[in-house]
């Protein structure tokens, strides 16, 4: 009986955190982009913050002291998910990048239609966030733009689309093996600047990493994924004068 009571408490308090974490947010309507920073206290960053993503790249400073990002990823099976926001990829542990002489693991990645970086005002047809995590808790995302009028379907993508799932909170594993690899062009060279996650809570801090050359996916792939998300993206966000870097 104490137990369940007990039991019953835990609940109800996990219940409550649960909900404090998690105000409902969305692209558009009610509880769209820019109401964000006023649907919970946790969000103020995403209103108040002076160094928030995505921006628009322009006039970027050419820094030759910036070393390329040394890209060390594994192939493996993922757990694919549904957030409600956008398909979620879960890796296994032991892809990383370097930059900067900071080892940062790579965690998931996920996609926004359009794409959410602006390069001079234009924007891609959809963009791949590889979010990665240094042992010290700091986050860096590579952010690779990719565009249909490449042409060509992606293979990565043409291993993951089978598996999307079409309901929010489901999750599927994909045994085939996935390398993240993949969703990067040949030419690795890219802008880099202090920001945000691009959605709640909008936590600043955040190293990006953005890739100068776009990658092809076919028309279908980009269909695909705009059936199940139309419109997955975070308006621009003013740069209050921060400094962008290119490395070639
Ligand atoms: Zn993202």
């Amino acid at each position: 009986m104490r137990l369940s009571v007990l039991a019953a408490l835990v609940f109800t308090t996990a219940s409550l955190a649960a909900a404090q974490t998690t105000a409902p947010w969305d692209y558009q309507g009610k509880h769209g982009a820019l109401t964000w920073g006023r649907l919970d206290p946790a969000y103020k960053a995403c209103s108040e913050g002076h160094e928030q993503s995505p921006i628009d790249i322009r006039g970027a400073h050419l820094n030759k002291a910036l070393k390329p990002i040394e890209f060390h990823y594994l192939a493996g099976s993922v757990a694919v998910e549904n957030t409600g926001h956008t398909i979620e990829i879960h890796v296994n542990p032991g892809s990383y990048i370097v930059a900067g002489g900071v080892r940062y693991d790579l965690v998931r990645f996920h996609f926004h239609h359009p794409g959410e970086e602006a390069v001079k005002g234009k924007l891609a047809d959809m963009v791949v966030h590889l979010v990665h995590k240094s042992a010290d808790g700091k986050l860096a995302v590579v952010a690779v733009r990719m565009s249909e009028d490449m042409g060509s379907p992606n293979a990565v993508l043409a291993t993951l689309w089978p598996h999307l799932p079409a309901t929010a909170g489901a999750s599927e594993k994909v045994t085939d093996m996935v390398n993240p690899g993949g969703l990067l062009p040949a030419d690795r060279g890219y802008w880099t600047y202090m920001g945000s996650l691009t959605i709640p809570p909008c936590t600043e801090g955040v190293r990006w990493f953005v890739l100068e050359q776009e990658l092809g996916l076919s028309r279908d792939q980009l269909r695909t994924f705009a059936a199940l998300y139309k419109m997955n993206s975070r308006p621009l966000q003013d740069t209050h004068g921060r400094r962008i870097e290119a490395n070639e």
